[in-house]
């Protein structure tokens, strides 16, 4: 039988860290989640894991998790990860995110551990033309989100040649459905990611959806992304812990195929039945036009294939989410707020999204 495995995951109460936990714990592996709480939620912790509410910045917090035992490795997604904010908010985006990954990366190296797993963002392409993106296009961010990322992949490939840390840096494109178990869901304070806006305009519980942009250079003026579903975005890291041990890795994960934002507002109109009311609004600062995966490596390396690789089955399990989580996790987290209750208040934006 399979030895269960340790694994230490930051931001593992954000939506794709909390899927990837999901995915590590229906395997048989034990899982601490350390999360701040900031922007992630305690109900989207799995009751298989245990959580440890605390900041990447308490030094002492992390070194002390990382003595409790010998890690089979460290996953890490906690970090800000708006790109629009980046744009306004530059230097606390790589001070935050380059400040903590750097951090979490020398403990892991002074207590033992040897595999590292960075959630990286196809935000790293800023300006990679209309064609898919593979791991050889020239990293070049359109944001100081990607940057911070970049700087972290190129932490590591120091951390690899001077410490032989072994890495794996995921590169996500636009991570987007829900658990299709209907445990958990994408839950963000602000929302301020397409799908479950367009969902939530289409069900009526917000005003129209803002277009960001309709005269860029794509085939309906809109730009164009690559939505990846984030349980095969949770299967993908399974596949990488796996092969860590032989050295490390880049990949980048999508489905290789790219959807419009009116595309996806179509998408939505035909899972719900409803109309979604939108308007054009000015282009968002940052915004590359198309995104879009080249992820022959992946696939190749490890076998790994998109089970929801179709756009409607994508906004179909977020619609259930959405449908089945009004408040999304409020409810759910131990903060039981009766409908029509207090908003919730949340302070400070650290993100958990990839
Ligand atoms: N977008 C939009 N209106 C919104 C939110 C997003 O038009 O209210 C567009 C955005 O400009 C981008 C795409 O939808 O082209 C995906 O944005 P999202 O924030 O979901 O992900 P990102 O690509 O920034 O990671």
């Amino acid at each position: 039988m399979r030895r269960s495995r340790h694994y230490l995951v930051t931001g593992g109460a954000g939506f794709v860290g909390s899927h990837a936990v999901a995915a590590l714990l229906d395997r048989g592996d034990e899982v601490v989640v350390l999360d701040s709480l900031r922007t992630g939620h305690r109900g989207a912790v799995l009751p298989g894991a245990r959580l440890v509410v605390g900041d990447l910045d308490d030094e002492v917090l992390v070194g002390a998790l990382l003595a409790e035992r010998r890690w089979d490795a460290v996953l890490h997604f906690a970090a800000l990860s708006l790109v629009g904010e980046s744009m306004r908010e530059p230097y606390r985006y790589i001070a935050a995110n380059v400040g903590s990954g750097v951090r979490l990366i020398a403990a892991c190296v002074a207590h033992g551990v040897r595999r590292f797993v960075l959630s990286s963002t196809a935000a790293l392409f800023g300006n990679a033309g209309d064609a898919p993106i593979d791991e050889d296009a020239p990293i070049d961010p359109g944001s100081p989100y990607g940057e911070s990322k970049a700087m972290l992949e190129r932490t590591l490939l120091w951390a690899e040649r001077v410490h032989g840390l072994h890495s794996a840096a995921l590169r996500y494109f636009n991570a987007a459905g829900a658990d299709p178990a209907g445990r958990l869901g994408e839950d963000h304070v602000p929302e301020t990611h397409l799908i479950p806006l367009v969902i939530d305009a289409a069900l009526g519980r917000r005003p129209a959806l803002s277009v960001f942009g309709t005269d860029y250079a794509t085939p309906d003026g809109t730009c164009i992304r690559d939505y990846v579903h984030v349980t095969d975005l949770a299967e993908a890291h399974l596949r990488v812990l796996d092969l860590l041990d032989a050295g490390s890795v880049r990949y980048n994960l999508g489905n290789g195929r790219g959807h419009s934002v009116r595309e996806v507002i179509g998408a939505v109109e035909r899972v719900t039945g409803r109309r979604v009311p939108w308007h054009a609004a000015p282009r968002r600062a940052g915004d590359p036009p198309v995104l879009v995966a080249a992820a022959w490596r992946i696939m190749r390396e490890t076998g790994w294939q998109p089970r929801f690789a179709d756009l409607d089955a994508i906004v179909a399990t977020a619609l259930a989410w959405r449908e089945g989580h009004p408040e999304g996790y409020r409810g759910v987290d131990g903060s039981i707020i009766p409908t029509g209750g207090a908003p919730r208040s949340r302070r400070g934006s650290r993100s958990t999204r990839g």
